[in-house]
């Protein structure tokens, strides 16, 4: 039962094989057996699941039969969750209990998903390995001693370890597309403004979006319509109409564009992931779709703006938890001041001590201009780069990483060497644009992705070139030993 996608679970519902009821038992029970292996849950929800599956399978009995009724799934623990913990995997959060629950997670439970637990990440999402949580690493179920990627390892983990079908995730440089390139799941970062950020615990503000984790496209096209729409509570969240996502997975890629940036196959790409996305490309070009290079000039800039803009804006959003309105608060401080530096050295991890220290460097008097400002100007060319492509390809191909997981501490001792693994995902971000990470191959037993791009608001295209490559490929149906 572990093994089914949602859209085989939905089907299974229909035809009544089984409950929601039975089938959260059988995941609950998989994960309490094999999740002390991965540690890919900070919460496991089981009373709120049990409730939520016995009312999904009332509403089935009285005829409704919505896709993602009585669905599993998880969410990322960034995501407010009314009256459960909701710690963004920090020691800060240790204590918060949401009192509402993010548009995400009021629209999938109104869906009729069941909740089944929080997923682990990176603190703050600020990460690219899931090993700065303060509940301890998520472990690749592919190796466990190496990474799952980050920040929403746990989601992928758990998808990838068959714990649960999909899981809800956010993207803010790639926390989405690389975690899942390295557990061999599928990862879809929408448009940004196509899913509300409200209730979504900030990382960097005009970065953050979230999405859907799963094994195969067509169930992260049934996620995201579940997720997706205007939402008057995010000022940034975007009034389009919201296109049905499973509706154009079959359509024919005879005649698509593809664009693969020539700056993509550098030095400092692993060639054996080259030689992994020029077969993906084949198996494109064998469906019909035609190849052309094309090039985005400001690729190389865009590692050193991000790593300005996102803690900048981190700086800013991580200044409410002082110990006074949220968070963690020190035993017996002296002063205000002493509250203030004890709190938030004693809640904060060494990694977003970090980018607090550099975002507020950069946002300081003086050097504004020349970081902060210079950063958002990158930040324009880097879009220019992608309008000028989009007006010859439909999407864009890729890696999504330059090379598979890394071993456990690694890269301890140099934060720059994580930061420039980001290279692929992050121009996404800084453009807002939607992308999405398939499986792909494998390098000495370790997952690669490949990644798509495509204009604004084109998330049926991604998930329509990723249906297609999986309805030809079994990449994505290897499952990790011992899961
Ligand atoms: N690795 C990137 C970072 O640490 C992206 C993280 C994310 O997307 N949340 O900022």
């Amino acid at each position: 039962m572990h093994q089914m996608t949602l859209a085989e679970i939905a089907r299974g519902f229909a035809h009544k094989k089984f409950s929601s009821e039975e089938l959260t038992k059988v995941l609950l029970a998989r994960i309490t057996q094999l999740d002390p292996q991965i540690n890919s849950f900070i919460s496991i929800t089981e009373e709120l699941a049990l409730k939520q599956a016995k009312a999904a399978d009332a509403r089935r009995a009285n005829g409704e039969n919505g896709v993602l009724l009585g669905a599993p799934i998880a969410h990322k623990d960034l995501f407010c969750t009314r009256g459960i913990r909701t710690s963004s995997a920090s020691k800060m959060l240790d204590n918060f209990k949401a009192p509402y629950d993010a548009t995400v997670v009021a629209k999938l439970a109104a869906a009729g998903t069941v909740t089944l637990g929080k997923t682990n990440m990176d603190e703050f999402a600020m990460g690219s390995a899931s090993d700065s949580s303060w509940y301890g690493a998520v472990k690749n179920p592919w190796n466990l001693e190496y990474v799952p990627g980050g920040s929403s390892g746990g989601s992928a983990a758990a998808v990838a370890a068959r714990l649960l079908p999909a899981a809800t995730a956010t993207d803010t440089g790639g926390s989405i597309r690389q975690p899942a390139a390295f557990t061999n799941v599928t990862g879809l970062k929408p448009t940004y403004g196509r899913v509300s950020r409200w209730g979504i615990i900030a990382y960097a503000s005009s970065l953050d979006q979230a999405g859907a984790v799963a094994r195969t496209a067509e169930d992260c096209a049934i996620l995201l319509q579940g997720m997706a729409g205007f939402d008057p509570n995010d000022s940034t969240s975007i009034d389009e109409p919201v296109p049905d996502y499973t509706a154009s997975l079959n359509a024919s890629l005879q005649g698509l564009r593809i664009g693969v940036p020539k700056e993509y196959f550098g030095a400092g790409l692993d060639p054996r992931i080259a030689d992994l996305i020029q077969n993906s490309i084949k198996e494109l070009q064998k469906l019909g779709a035609v190849v052309k290079e094309i090039s985005l000039p400001n690729i190389l800039h865009a590692i050193p703006a991000y790593y300005v803009i996102a803690p900048a804006e981190a700086s800013s959003n991580l200044s409410r938890f002082d110990g006074v309105r949220f968070g963690h608060r020190c035993e017996d401080p002296n002063n205000l001041e002493d509250l203030y530096k004890r709190s938030r050295g004693e809640g904060f991890g060494a990694e977003v001590q970090r980018r607090i220290m550099v975002g507020a460097y950069a946002l300081s008097a003086g050097y504004y201009d020349a970081y902060y400002l210079k950063a958002q100007k990158i930040r324009r060319l880097v879009k220019n780069d992608f309008m000028t492509a989009f007006n010859e390809v439909d999407i864009i191909l890729g890696p999504t990483t330059p090379n598979p997981a890394w071993k456990f501490g690694a890269k301890n001792n140099d934060p720059v060497a994580a930061y420039l693994e980001d290279v692929y995902t992050i121009t996404a971000n800084l453009a807002g644009l939607p992308g999405l990470s398939m499986p792909a191959g494998f390098v000495e037993g370790l997952p690669v992705g490949v990644q798509l791009l495509a204009p604004y608001f084109q998330e049926g295209r991604l998930l329509n070139v990723a249906h297609q490559y999986q309805s030809h490929t079994d990449w994505h149906v290897r499952i990790p030993q011992g899961f």
